[in-house]
């Protein structure tokens, strides 16, 4: 595959794209099928507004042990994306396997983005530098919209550390989680829906969720941790005692589990302030 269509696609995204000579014929081999966004940092020197792309030549030509292209485009400080292959590029090595990433060959599996920024090299005395809010807001929005060109969704987008087997850290100071959710907020995924009914606090915990107002039936599930409950609605059951307290009225609760539990382990009142179940 070959994505001529990269700067178009970018540039429809409101990310400001500068094409490096020949990048759509620049290539290291043939295998290229991708499948997802690969973000990089290039450690190399500290980069800032006079100094905004100093590994532009290194990534274009790469170095004596590995052949350029080093990646498709190189992120300059100023969220500049300077495209330098429309092909495969030598920037993920072997994949590990990281999310919906398979194990494989990363160079064929990822589109990737060389963020030009030092990173965190203070454990060899080097500098500290972060990503850039250009750099970020920049990446985000070519991470989504190539994406959305492959067909594929933000749990697609993964870093270097993610998927590396030998060691990578880049790109350093970035919380990929965060990231991921704001490439599916740039890819106007919808957020997983509240949970229906009214939330209350838990105030035990290993607490059997039971299909009935009673204990009689096979738990549907078990709440280990005291969180948080969404309770549907309240009907009496079966007398419970815990605690030194006793009560009759059952929570019929939608999350974490479809079922029943005894008021007595939420905390508040003894009748919480809730519908009575319709039978
Ligand atoms: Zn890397």
């Amino acid at each position: 595959m070959q994505i001529s269509w990269l700067a178009d696609v970018l540039t429809a995204a409101g990310v400001e794209v500068v094409t490096e000579g020949d990048w759509l014929n620049r290539s290291a081999g043939a295998d290229f099928d991708p499948v997802g966004v690969l973000w990089h940092h290039t450690a190399a020197t500290v980069t800032s507004a006079d100094n905004p792309h100093p590994a532009l030549d290194i990534c274009i030509n790469g170095r004596s042990d590995l052949p350029g292209p080093l990646c498709q485009a190189l992120v300059d400080y100023h969220g500049v994306f300077h495209l330098i292959s429309a092909n495969r590029a030598n920037h993920a090595g072997k994949s590990g396997g990281s999310g919906p990433i398979p194990a494989g060959d990363g160079n064929t599996l990822m589109v990737g983005w060389e963020i030009d920024y030092a990173g965190d090299q203070s454990g060899t005395g080097g500098p500290e530098q972060e990503m850039s809010q250009a750099q970020y807001d920049a990446s985000l929005k070519a991470t989504a919209a190539v994406l959305t060109k492959l067909g594929t969704d933000a749990s697609y987008a993964r870093g270097h550390r993610e998927t590396s087997t030998s060691g990578k850290i880049d790109p350093s100071y970035i919380d990929l989680d965060s990231m991921r959710a704001d490439v599916a907020a740039a890819m106007g995924e919808d957020p997983p829906p509240e949970p229906e009914g009214t939330p209350f606090q838990m105030y035990a915990s290993g607490v059997n969720v039971r299909p009935t107002p009673d204990t009689t039936g096979a738990p549907v599930g078990n709440i280990a941790d005291p969180g948080t409950v969404y309770v549907l609605c309240q009907i009496e059951g079966e007398m419970v005692e815990y605690d030194g307290l006793s009560n009759n009225l059952w929570a019929k609760l939608s999350v974490p589990f479809e079922g029943y539990i005894s008021n007595l382990f939420i905390e508040g009142p003894a009748s919480l302030p809730v519908d009575a179940c319709q039978l």
